[in-house]
């Protein structure tokens, strides 16, 4: 494992919020093509850890290392070219509602890939609705697609830049458990075909489970535990992985 190339490496990251500390000391790993769960209570700073990754909010102290490159230090345009390779669907990140899903999808295409002909934006948009199922809604309305859909166009949406890492913070949050298993799917699914490295950030044990290679659990500012589903849940001893474990399976 440890001879695989990094694509995120995470060392002694602090972060806080006036008395809130947040992160305190995280260190972490993403290998190139793996899928990493993170797992952690609402407030214990999951979404903070991706969107320092991304250049959104910056570190106290410690290293974000994103393909090697030091992300405070980034200048603007270094961090523009960055986030270009790195698909993030936020927490309640929503379909623009006014607009067709076809129109939801050409947006970040046209605004960051200028040389792009007409034809190569359509047949972009075609192939990614293809590959999460849903090529018949293009002319749709968000309004008219069901929750699970709108998930879907939104991974859709996400990955049409190419980027080389998924960020999918909460994907399967306040979706039915039968729904919940499709997202899972199309987040495997993903990787295999656009062999994408990937931080899943859920709540859910199962989902965890079936998308991640490896859990990484973030508890009191510092991930606690790292490891397979195996080496993370059955043999856990401290209390509160094992509580987790035990309130869902
Ligand atoms: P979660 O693990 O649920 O994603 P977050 O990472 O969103 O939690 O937030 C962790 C803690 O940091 C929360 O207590 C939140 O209120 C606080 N926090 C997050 N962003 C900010 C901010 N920009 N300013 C102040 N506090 C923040
Ligand atoms: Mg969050």
């Amino acid at each position: 494992m440890e001879s695989r190339e990094k694509v995120v490496e995470i060392r002694n990251l602090e972060k806080s919020f006036g008395d809130l500390d947040v992160l305190k000391g995280v260190d972490l790993d993403l290998f190139r093509e793996e899928n990493l769960v993170v797992l952690g209570k609402s407030g214990s700073g999951k979404s903070v850890l991706i969107k320092i990754m991304v250049g959104l909010l910056k570190q106290d102290s410690g290293s974000m290392k994103v393909f090697g490159q030091e992300v405070a230090k980034l200048g603007k345009k270094e961090l523009n070219e960055l986030r270009l390779k790195i698909g993030f669907s936020f927490q309640n990140s929503a379909l623009y509602d006014s607009m067709t899903v076809k129109e939801n999808m050409e947006f970040p295409l046209v605004r960051n890939e200028k040389n792009l002909s007409r034809k190569e934006i359509n047949m972009r948009i075609e192939e990614l609705l293809d590959s999460v199922g849903l090529p018949q809604t293009i002319n749709q309305m968000p309004s008219e697609l069901s929750g699970g859909q709108k998930k879907r166009i939104g991974v859709a949406r996400t990955l049409i830049l190419k980027p080389e890492i998924m960020l999918y913070d909460e994907p399967t949050a306040g979706l039915d458990p039968i729904t919940c298993r499709d997202i899972n799917s199309l987040i495997l699914e993903v990787r295999e075909r656009y062999k994408t490295s990937s931080i899943v950030i859920t709540h859910d044990l199962a989902c965890a489970k079936q998308t991640g290679d490896r859990m990484a659990v973030l508890l009191d500012g510092q991930f606690k535990a790292v490891g397979t589903f195996e080496e993370v849940f059955p043999e856990a001893t401290d209390e509160r992985i094992k509580s987790f474990y035990d309130y869902n399976f």
